[in-house]
C-alpha cells in the first residue's frame, strides 16, 4: 500500500501572522504605490501627456486608498472599489503606450529606410555611370598613348556628354532625394516636437512658456533652412490691459488674461502651432508650414476670438482687444532676430490704433 504524500512541513517557530486587516491595508498600500509609480513614469511619446497620465493614477490611487471617486467620475458615485475600472484604466495604459511607442519607433525606422534605400540606389547607379566614364577614359588614354589621334576628339565629346549627363542626373536625383526626405522629416518632426517639447507650461494660463516658443522657433528656422518649409510667428500684446487692472482689479486681469489664453488656443487647435504667453499680457503664436501670405485668415479669426472676450465682472462684463505684429521667418534669421521683426509690427500695430495686426514684408 502507497503511503498518502505529504509535504514536509517547516517545524521551525514562525512569526506570527499580522490580522487579516492589516494584510488588506499592505496589499491596499502596495497597490496604490503601483499605480502610482506607473504615473510618476509616464511614457513621455508623442499625443499622451505624462501630466495627464500621472494625475489620473493618482486620481486611481487615491480611489485605492480612501475610496474618493474613479477619475472621470463625480463625487458620490459609489462606496465600493472600482476594481474592473482599475483594471481596464492600466490595460488601457499600457496598450496606448504600446501603441505610440511602436509608431513612433516605426515612423524613426521608415526615415531611416528611406535614407539608405535612397543611399543604395545612388550609390549603384553613380557605380555604374562611373563604370561607363573610366571605360571612355580609359579608352582615351590607351589611343594617345598609342599616338592614334583619330576619333580623339568624337571620344573626348563622348565623355564631356557623359560627364553633363552624369551631373544633370545627380542633380535631380538629390533635388528628389531632399523632397522626400523633407516630407518624411516634416511628419516627424511634428511628433518629435510635441514629444521633445518640454512641458514647460504657464501656472496662469495654462499655456506653453516662452522657452518652449524659442526652442520651437529654432526648429522652425531649421526646417526652413534645410527644406525651405516657411513660418510665421505672431507677438500679440493685450490693448490698454493696465486700465483694465486699474478698474477691475489684478484678480479680474488675471481672469481676462485666461480667457485670451482660451481664445487663442480655440483659434490654433493645430498641434504644430505654438501658442505661448510670452510674458505679462503678451502671447505668441508659431505658426509651422504658414508664411506671412497664408496668415491673414487665421490672424483675423484670432482678432475676432479676442473680441469676443467676455469676462463677467459685477453687473457687466469685461471686453478686451488685442494687437498683433507678424513675421515670417528668413533663412537668415535666429529666434531673436525674427521675434525682432514681429515686434516692431506690433508696435506699428499699436501706433496705427491697436485692435488690428500689421505684418513684416518678407
Ligand atoms: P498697450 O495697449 O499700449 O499695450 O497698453 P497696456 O496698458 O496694455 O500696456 P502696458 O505694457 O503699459 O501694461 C501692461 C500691464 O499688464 C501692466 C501690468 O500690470 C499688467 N500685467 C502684466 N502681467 C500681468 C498679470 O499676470 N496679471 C495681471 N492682472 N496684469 C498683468
Ligand atoms: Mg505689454
Ligand atoms: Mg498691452
Amino acid at each position: 500500500m502507497r503511503m498518502p504524500h505529504h509535504d514536509p512541513v517547516d517545524l521551525r517557530p514562525q512569526p506570527p501572522a499580522p490580522p487579516a486587516d492589516l494584510h488588506v491595508q499592505e496589499a491596499l498600500d502596495t497597490l496604490a504605490d503601483v499605480v502610482r509609480t506607473l504615473g510618476r513614469y509616464a511614457l513621455d511619446v508623442a499625443d499622451l501627456e505624462p501630466e495627464r497620465v500621472q494625475h489620473h493614477c493618482e486620481g486611481w490611487a487615491s480611489h485605492v486608498l480612501r475610496v474618493t471617486p474613479p477619475p472621470g467620475l463625480p463625487a458620490g458615485t459609489s462606496s465600493r472599489r472600482d476594481w474592473s475600472g482599475l483594471r481596464r484604466f492600466v490595460s488601457e495604459q499600457r496598450q496606448q503606450e504600446q501603441r505610440l511607442v511602436r509608431q513612433s519607433v516605426g515612423d524613426l525606422r521608415q526615415a531611416v529606410v528611406t535614407f539608405v534605400q535612397a543611399l543604395n540606389l545612388s550609390v549603384a547607379e553613380d557605380e555604374e555611370s562611373d563604370r561607363a566614364l573610366l571605360d571612355d577614359m580609359e579608352g582615351l588614354r590607351a589611343r594617345l598613348e598609342r599616338g592614334v589621334v583619330a576619333g580623339v576628339q568624337d571620344q573626348v565629346a563622348r565623355i564631356v556628354r557623359t560627364l553633363e549627363g552624369l551631373v544633370e542626373r545627380r542633380r535631380l536625383r538629390h533635388r528628389q532625394q531632399m523632397a522626400e526626405l523633407s516630407q518624411k522629416v516634416m511628419a516627424m518632426g511634428h511628433r518629435l516636437t510635441e514629444a521633445e517639447r518640454e512641458k514647460q507650461t504657464d501656472p496662469l494660463t495654462g499655456l506653453f512658456n516662452r522657452r518652449v516658443l524659442d526652442a520651437a522657433m529654432g526648429e522652425a528656422l531649421s526646417l526652413l533652412v534645410g527644406f525651405q518649409h516657411p513660418a510665421t510667428v505672431l507677438l500679440l500684446d493685450l490693448d490698454h490691459f493696465k486700465a483694465i487692472n486699474d478698474q477691475h482689479g489684478h484678480v479680474a486681469g488675471d481672469e481676462v488674461l485666461r480667457a485670451v489664453a482660451d481664445a487663442l488656443t480655440r483659434t490654433f487647435p493645430r498641434r504644430s502651432d505654438v501658442v505661448c504667453r510670452y510674458g505679462g499680457e503678451e502671447f505668441a503664436v508659431l505658426l509651422s508650414d504658414t508664411p506671412a501670405k497664408d496668415a491673414g485668415a487665421p490672424v483675423a479669426r484670432l482678432l475676432d476670438a479676442v473680441r469676443a472676450v467676455r469676462v463677467p465682472r459685477g453687473a457687466g462684463t469685461i471686453k478686451v482687444t488685442v494687437s498683433v505684429g507678424g513675421a515670417e521667418a528668413r533663412p537668415s534669421d535666429d529666434p531673436t532676430r525674427w521675434l525682432e521683426r514681429a515686434d516692431e509690427c506690433l508696435y506699428a500695430a499699436k501706433r496705427a490704433g491697436r485692435d488690428r495686426a500689421v505684418h513684416a514684408a518678407t
